[in-house]
């Protein structure tokens, strides 16, 4: 449980399981609320349709990307399922801190519980859903092959079983009410309001 200490975050984690719809209500909020800002994370992984360079991430190459944790330039750091990298660029969080804003994290779940940890101020807040729902939305997006789809499956299923370890949970069962409760969540901490989201 958190309680309201009358500040604003540090930095305001999003978490949850692949499929779980995490970009898109992320995208909506930051639509909605002009105090936060996204942080671009590096990644090896390859772009995506639709994605750019610097706006989704920013896509190293594994030697760029190893270079950059050799001088402590990560926040934090994973290697996700098929071995692709996954970190938070510090300069992203002094970029977004220095315009007065609170970095917006989209991590999954083992980053997101080092950023708990170990930053001081940091929110997290979980993005759930049924398996059934997140099976459903990865084999819509299409965007990995049949081998990865499962092993995120079977990751997710994992990470679902880890909510509790998180400070809020927002079900995303509809996306119009789970976008809805988010920003208001996120409004609210802004504010310095600790909103109970969990009994
Ligand atoms: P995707 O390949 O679908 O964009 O992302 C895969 C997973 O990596 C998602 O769960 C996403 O939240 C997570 N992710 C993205 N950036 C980072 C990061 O900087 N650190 C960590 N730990 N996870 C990240």
């Amino acid at each position: 449980m958190t309680s309201s200490t009358g500040r604003p975050p540090s930095v305001i984690v999003v978490t949850g399981p692949s499929g779980a719809g995490k970009g898109t209500l992320i995208r909506e909020v930051l639509k909605r609320v002009p105090g936060v800002a996204h942080s671009v994370s590096a990644t090896t992984r390859d772009l995506r349709p639709g994605e750019e360079n610097g706006r989704e991430y920013h896509f190293l190459t594994l030697e760029e990307f190893l270079d950059r944790i050799e001088r402590g330039d990560l926040l934090e750091h994973v290697t996700y399922v098929s071995g692709h990298r996954y970190g938070t660029l510090r300069s992203e969080i002094d970029r977004i801190t220095e315009k007065g804003k609170v970095p917006l994290l989209e991590l999954e779940t083992e980053g997101a519980l080092k950023v708990k940890r170990e930053v001081p101020g940091a929110v997290t807040i979980f993005i759930s859903a049924t398996v059934e729902e997140l099976e459903r939305r990865l084999r819509e997006r299409a965007t990995e092959s049949t081998g990865e789809i499962g092993e995120r499956i079977a990751l997710a299923r994992h990470q679902l079983e880890q909510a509790d370890e998180f400070d809020y949970v927002v079900e995303n069962d509809d996306l119009d009410r789970a976008v809805e409760e988010l920003t208001e969540l996120v409004r609210g901490l802004l504010a310095g309001v600790g909103t109970m989201a969990r009994p």
